[in-house]
């Protein structure tokens, strides 16, 4: 995989305004893989100067067009699978089988999603005595993490081009080599000059200068819920349209007739994926009084599978974290988690024994953990589980309820209709009912802090479009 040196802005690589550069690091061998370019204000105001000029042409192109081109991405990151999936374990650490599952699969077929919905939806529809044209929205600021880089570059890129909308990208600066990789993809694919571009760069620099910008219409922006309450506040000043997609918290409440065994395995590898680093990830068990010894030791055991190795080797399961600060960061959380009170049944704070080169963490599970415990309450972003005792289905429902956020959860039960009427009563976007798959098509989006509108599929859409009313 080769770095660029350059931003691409209008169909081409341009040499960046900025002189700074970006240092790629493998988290697994902290070694420099990549150098990238730090871009300035100037570098995005050339870049959406690029997507406003191409936004009429684009907007005007019929939908079966944009299909055409959104299909023929989707071809061109297909061809690239296995670059894709060696790129994303190179610079986030994912296990290569994961990186070709999930981090390569899945946004090819979000992309796939996508041309399908461009060539299908219904971008006017009549109202009474009104047509209702379905409009782009304008020139798309996005902003993503590194977490899932190229899942969360093609969920917001895809949607806005199927609207009708122009896009500039700042990614994380942690995985840019990916977002180079798609910007080449986009190219490929026919895409016209100006309809994407990529400004690599830092978050306070670049990603403000973007989410500032007079001439960007709507900002898209996955990521911490501390920028993203900043990125809300500038929008709701310049009254641009905001979407948000925030931290987590979710609760995976396991009902007394559930088969415990399986959701507790269930649970605990959704949390490990991806080294814990997962916006959705249930990173709280709930299990009732009677079965909370017996879950605590089936956890226990499940996470004695998990040895952190190098995710080139296909025994892997689980990884490093991003960087040196995230590691530091989840360490600090599980020092806190035991300093407060909770138990530590596996992992801990120190490195993982023969891991001392690389941002490993151990794979921790706590015991006695307690609803207003750091830990129960805090995204912690590694592989950390917390495992919490309720009483009754009213008091599961008030601690799967009782934090910040509402993203994701999942809830167990034997019987299919008493899990959904617990999922009713939660505060949260999504709900996997006993191990429901994840559905590219389903809204994906938070309740309460975890964010502002919705992602993936026809709602993830209409994020990207206004309405205008005729009448007759
Ligand atoms: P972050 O700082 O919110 O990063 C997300 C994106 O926003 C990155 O592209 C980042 O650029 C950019 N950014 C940072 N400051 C900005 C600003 N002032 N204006 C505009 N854009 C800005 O998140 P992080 O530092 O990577 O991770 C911190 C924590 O956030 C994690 O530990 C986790 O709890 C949470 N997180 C959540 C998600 C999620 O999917 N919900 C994803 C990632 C992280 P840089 O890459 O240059 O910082
Ligand atoms: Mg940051």
């Amino acid at each position: 995989m080769k770095a660029h040196d350059g931003m691409y802005i209008d169909g081409d690589w341009r040499p960046p305004v900025g002189t700074g550069t970006i240092e790629v690091v493998n988290p697994a061998d902290e070694q420099v893989i990549g150098l990238v370019p730090a871009g300035v204000a100037e570098d995005v105001d050339a870049a959406v100067a690029a997507a406003r000029a191409a936004f009429p042409g684009w907007a005007a192109t019929p939908p079966a067009g944009r299909a055409a081109r959104i299909a023929a991405l989707r071809d061109a990151l297909a061809a690239r699978r296995d670059e894709i999936a060696e790129t994303v374990t190179a610079e986030l650490g994912s296990p290569l089988g994961f990186a070709q599952k999930v981090h390569a699969d899945l946004p090819i077929a979000v992309a796939g999603g996508y041309a399908e919905l461009a060539a299908t939806y219904a971008f006017e529809e009549k109202v009474g005595n009104s047509t209702v044209l379905h409009e782009p929205v304008g020139v798309v600021g996005a902003i993503t993490p590194w977490n899932y880089p190229l899942h969360q570059i093609v969920a917001k890129v895809a949607a806005a081009l199927a609207a009708g909308c122009t896009v500039v990208l700042k990614p994380a600066e942690d995985t840019p080599l990916v977002a180079q990789l798609f910007a080449e993809a986009v190219h490929e694919a026919g895409v016209p000059a100006g309809v994407f571009n990529l400004v690599t760069g830092l978050g306070p620099v670049a990603g403000q200068a973007l989410a500032e910008h007079d001439g960007v219409d709507l900002v898209s922006f996955t990521g911490s819920t501390a920028v993203g309450r900043r990125i809300g506040a500038v929008a709701g000043g310049a009254v641009k349209r905001v979407a948000l997609e925030l931290g987590g918290k979710s609760a995976n409440v396991i009902l007394p007739s559930a088969d415990l065994a399986r959701a507790v395995s269930v649970g605990v590898a959704n949390v490990f994926a991806n080294s814990g680093q997962t916006c959705s990830a249930w990173t709280r068990i709930l299990v009732d009084a009677a079965r909370y010894d017996e879950a605590v030791e089936l956890a226990r055991q499940a996470a004695a599978k998990y040895v952190p190795g190098d995710p080139h080797d296909a025994a892997s399961r689980l990884g490093p974290v991003v960087s040196a600060r995230q590691r530091d960061r989840v360490r600090g959380y599980i020092e806190q988690g035991a300093a407060e009170g909770a138990r530590i049944v596996a992992g801990g704070p120190e490195a993982p024994e023969g891991r001392e080169t690389g941002y490993y963490v151990r794979p921790t599970v706590f015991a006695d953990v307690t609803p207003e415990m750091t830990i129960a309450q805090e995204e912690i972003f590694g592989p950390v589980i917390t495992i919490l005792k309720y009483e009754d289905e009213d008091d599961a429902v008030r601690i799967a309820n009782g934090t910040v956020y509402g993203l994701a959860g999942a809830v167990w039960s034997a019987d299919e209709d008493e899990a959904v009427a617990f999922a009713r009563r939660l505060e949260t976007g999504q709900v996997d009912i006993n191990g429901g798959r994840f559905n590219l098509l389903a809204p994906f989006g938070g309740y309460k802090q975890s964010g502002v509108g919705r992602e993936l599929g026809a709602h993830g859409l209409t994020e990207y479009l206004q309405t205008k009313s005729l009448q007759f």
